[in-house]
């Protein structure tokens, strides 16, 4: 068992902890650019190794197209995508997280003023298995 993260969104009222996140992986899909503002830096967390700690009750959910989407309904915070088994924990909301990226997909839909600047790889659409 690893450490405990802990994350927050921006008005401190969501709190969460998250254990053995599995990767960082980053998103840059038209529609996580206009989720996030940028490209969508998610941590890969098992579903049964994130809890909420403070707050649940604020949490809304966005019925996307692929998922599920968690933000805080105060202050807006973009918190989690739940794809069923895992969930995509937003990497930002976590200071303590000290994880290399693991890849980035939808690569082919970055936004052209996004520049890249590790050497994780890259997969034009989403990455295999
Ligand atoms: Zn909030
Ligand atoms: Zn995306």
């Amino acid at each position: 068992m690893t450490e405990t993260l802990k994350g927050s969104c921006l008005c401190d009222r969501v709190e969460y902890a998250v254990q053995d996140p599995q990767a960082l992986a980053y998103c840059h899909c038209s529609r996580c650019q206009r989720w996030t503002g940028s490209s969508l830096a998610g941590v890969v967390v098992a579903k049964e190794n994130f809890r909420f700690t403070k707050g649940e009750d604020l949490v809304k959910t966005y019925e996307s197209e692929l998922a599920p989407r968690n933000f805080c309904s105060n202050c807006g915070s973009s918190l989690y995508d739940d794809l069923g088994e895992v969930y995509f924990v937003a990497a930002g909301l976590m200071p303590d997280l000290d994880l290399e990226p693991s890849f980035h997909q939808q690569v082919a839909y970055k936004a052209s003023w996004h520049q890249i600047g590790d050497d994780a790889p890259q997969f034009a659409e989403m990455p295999p298995g």
